[in-house]
């Protein structure tokens, strides 16, 4: 935005240049890429004919590197004149809305875009690339760049903590960045199985098939928990069947290839085939400490190099571990106002890198933490508010979701039916206390601890 102001300011542009550029809207710079939207065909072509290079070259001053621009035709771009106030942050939210004075801009009606359910954390700029995903991130910015296009369905599948799931928020993000009415939903097999059976329950079909046919980009999660369940199966097929005879596009993450999901139709089956298959690898040593170099940085912690590749060279399979660990460095150096050194993360990580084999299960994890607050699972798992029972809850959430690969939605189930947002919500909450406060750190570590302890027998 900057650099295009300078441009119409002070960038020696001719009148009518300076007017075209005005009309231009910066979108998202991803990579070496600038997006830029515009209204109308016309203004596009007039961008890319003549004013390209001169945009070129004053973009890439400003952002300080070689980059591309791309320019697209949405027809939602509002020239500057009628300019629609940005989404803002709550505070500046509210501030505006508590400017009466504020002239009420005039703005062309945009229909909503329904509420894409993403996690803002997950985009392709926090993706590491490496050789062990770098297939699959290609596809799914191809996808991304043109949905309805090519490798529709994009099917991704690969172990756990591989970042199937970023991948697939990412396309949704990139999309929106790219152009924002596009319709954008995000669900979780899981969800989507829930959401059936309750809109049959409470006679809701033609909402159900609305939240899942009218979009754009459909991106379904973990897809092999729908193994076996034939009925929700069934209006999956129908929604797959519909969205792809549209030209809309589908992209599907599961833990193993379709190949291997038994408990699903062959005539499914094949049709996932019908894309584009690729998987995601356990990340190489290198692609490791990029992904904690990456992590440390967005977290705006100092960890030195010899930290970051003990933690990558001990813990190899597993993303979501990785990052726990460093989140369990580098808040254990915040409360004892000490350095991250590697001595320090050998210690605190003694018990996480310890080799162990046997599964770590839901119900161990809420036994456990039950028995260390001395209350019952029941209470645990239940919907008393009292701190004690919030406390023990949460931890025991995010214990599940660092110590088990069980999704977000499925933790919920264990904890008494709780909705997936509660499940991310606890985890997010005990994630920011151990770094604040000792007593959080202290109660997490030990219970990590004992389950680990009994894990091993
Ligand atoms: P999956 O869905 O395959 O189980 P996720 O997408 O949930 O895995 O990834 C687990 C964690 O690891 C997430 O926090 C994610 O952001 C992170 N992650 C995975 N792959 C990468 C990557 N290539 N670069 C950065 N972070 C990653
Ligand atoms: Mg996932």
């Amino acid at each position: 935005r900057q650099a295009l102001e300078h441009l119409v300011q002070d960038g020696g542009v001719s009148a009518q240049h300076r007017s075209f550029l005005r009309l231009v809207k910066p979108l998202a710079v991803v990579e070496d890429n600038v997006f830029l939207a515009v209204a109308e065909d016309f203004t596009k072509n007039y961008i890319e004919s003549t004013l390209r290079g001169g945009v070129t070259e004053a973009l890439s001053q400003v952002i300080g590197r070689d980059i591309r621009i791309a320019v697209t035709v949405d027809a939602s771009v509002v020239p500057p004149e009628v300019v629609v106030p940005e989404p803002a942050d709550d505070a500046d939210a509210s501030a505006a809305r508590k400017a009466p004075s504020a002239p009420t801009p005039i703005s062309r009606t945009v229909e909503p875009v329904p509420d894409p359910h993403l996690n803002p954390r997950y985009t392709f700029d926090t993706f590491v690339i490496g050789s062990s995903n770098r297939f699959a991130h290609a596809a799914a910015l191809a996808v991304a760049e043109s949905p309805g296009k090519t490798y529709n369905p994009l099917f991704i599948y690969g172990g756990s903590g591989l970042g199937k799931t970023h991948l697939l928020h990412a396309i949704g993000h990139y999309t929106r960045q790219i152009k924002p009415q596009t319709r954008v939903r995000y669900v979780n097999s899981e969800e989507f199985t829930n959401d059936f059976i309750n809109s049959i329950r409470d006679d809701r079909s033609l909402s159900f098939k609305r939240t899942y046919r009218e979009v754009d980009v459909l991106l379904i999660d973990d897809i092999q928990f729908l193994q076996g369940k034939e009925q929700t199966l069934e209006e999956f097929f129908h929604t797959f069947n519909a969205l792809h005879n549209a030209g809309k596009h589908v992209v599907i993450t599961s833990d193993v290839s379709p190949r291997h999901l038994d408990g699903i139709e062959e005539r499914m089956r094949t049709r996932f085939e019908w894309g584009l298959m690729t998987d995601v690898q356990p990340p190489d040593l290198e692609t490791r400490i990029a992904i904690l170099r990456k992590k440390a940085q967005a977290d705006d912690v100092a960890a030195p190099g010899d930290v970051l590749e003990y933690i990558a060279s001990n813990i190899t399979s597993n993303i979501r571990e990785l990052e726990g660990a460093l989140i369990r460095v580098t808040a254990f150096a915040a409360l004892n106002k000490q350095n991250v050194d590697l001595s320090l993360a050998q210690v605190v990580l003694k018990d996480l890198i310890s080799d162990n084999d046997s599964e770590i299960t839901a119900s161990s994890i809420i036994g456990t933490t039950a028995d260390y607050f001395g209350i019952t699972m029941d209470e645990l798992t239940g919907t008393s508010r009292s701190r004690v029972f919030v406390t023990a809850r949460q931890i025991a959430m995010y214990l599940c979701r660092e110590l088990t690969d069980l999704s977000l939605p499925k933790i919920g189930e264990h904890f008494g039916g709780k909705d997936h947002t509660t499940v991310m919500y606890s985890v997010k909450k005990v994630e920011d206390q151990i770094a604040q406060r000792r007593q959080m750190y202290n109660q997490v570590n030990e219970i990590h601890a004992r389950v680990k302890q009994q894990s091993r027998g």
